[in-house]
């Protein structure tokens, strides 16, 4: 199949171009560079380009006529949403709008959109299922909550158009062959900060927040390596091909650990211990978020590989000392 990959360039996107490519798809990847790397796209073409340039969006769609598109393409950090929200509601819902109408007017019919855990806000029950209300507490889970809305509305009005969004718990770890990773210089995920302190970058990690409704206090969260979450999207692809109907599946492992155990397990793994920090909540941050992963694993025959947090932070660590 011929697929476009806006966003190919980053840290999710390109194990998943790398999945497709080993599959032998041709693929075309669509990345303004501000948080990939050129490098990173081992598989197909790459376009240097942004979402809002609508021209080059059209013109790049029409030249290339994708069966399929995956959008990666977003800006991630929930913090940075509660400090800059325009800039979520810009780059996430208008840019995935720009893209949908590009996508509609040339008849595009198969859609898998990256969204979030992020969209439940603090569920009531954990694990959480696909029926749970979407009730985001940051700007960065409402942005990606809104796609979602439009991607339902769309398909409701054209039938031909079929879509399944991925909500991403915490993807961490990295190619095992260690040719691509978590390669964003400011990354603020706990499994990249805590390495990066393991290797001197940082004098301490700062642990945020020890007063949640948690065992240890501090928040739990589902860490599905990213190969197989990549292996989830190449599963939604084959089966929107085969006809599967729109559809929204929640991809984690099903069961979570708090901040406290990751810290621990990056000490084990990396033979070395680092100093950590007991400090405030960061803003928009829920105590618990994990998934119930049983639509994933029914709909599409999911299997994991790689449950296993020492095996994550290992290929993360790999990543971290060659990137170095
Ligand atoms: N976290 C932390 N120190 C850090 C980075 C993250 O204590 O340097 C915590 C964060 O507050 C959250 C959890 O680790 O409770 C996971 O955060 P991350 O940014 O990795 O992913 P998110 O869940 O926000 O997508």
């Amino acid at each position: 199949m011929k697929i476009l990959v806006t966003g190919g360039a980053g840290y999710i996107g390109s194990h998943v171009v790398k999945a497709l490519g080993e599959q032998g798809h041709t693929l075309l990847t669509y990345d303004n560079l501000s948080t990939g790397n050129k490098w990173a796209v081992l598989y197909g073409k790459l376009v240097v380009a942004d979402l809002s340039d609508e021209t080059t969006l059209r013109n790049v769609i029409q030249d290339f006529g994708p069966d399929a598109v995956m959008h990666f393409a977003a800006s991630i950090v929930v913090p940075e949403s509660v400090a800059n929200p325009l800039k979520y509601y810009r780059n996430n819902t208008v840019n995935t709008l720009k893209l949908l109408a590009a996508v509609n007017e040339n008849n595009i019919h198969n859609f898998i959109f990256s969204s979030t855990a992020a969209v439940y806000g603090t569920p009531d029950k954990v694990p959480v299922d696909e029926d749970a209300p979407l009730a985001p507490i940051n700007p960065y889970g409402a942005s990606k909550a809104m796609n979602e809305t439009i991607l339902k509305d769309l398909s409701l009005a054209n039938s031909d158009f079929r879509y399944v969004a991925l909500r991403y718990f915490n993807v961490a770890g990295s190619d095992p062959q260690n040719r691509i990773g978590q390669a964003y210089k400011e990354a603020t995920h706990l499994i990249t900060r805590a390495l990066k302190t393991a290797k001197g970058e940082f004098d301490q990690l700062q642990i945020f927040g020890t007063d949640y409704q948690t065992p240890d206090g501090t928040c739990i969260r589902d860490y599905i390596h990213v190969d197989d979450l990549a292996a989830a999207h190449v599963l939604s692809m084959n089966y929107l091909a085969d006809g599967g109907k729109s559809d929204v599946l929640n991809c984690g492992y099903g069961h979570g650990y708090s901040v406290k155990e990751v810290v621990n397990a990056t000490r084990k793994v990396v033979g070395r211990d680092f100093k950590v920090h007991e400090t405030g909540r960061r803003p928009g941050d829920p105590a618990a978020l994990v998934a119930d992963s049983s639509k994933l694993r029914k709909t599409l025959s999911w299997v994991p590989q790689y449950d296993d947090l020492e095996y994550i932070i290992k290929t993360a660590w790999s990543w971290e000392q060659r990137s170095s």
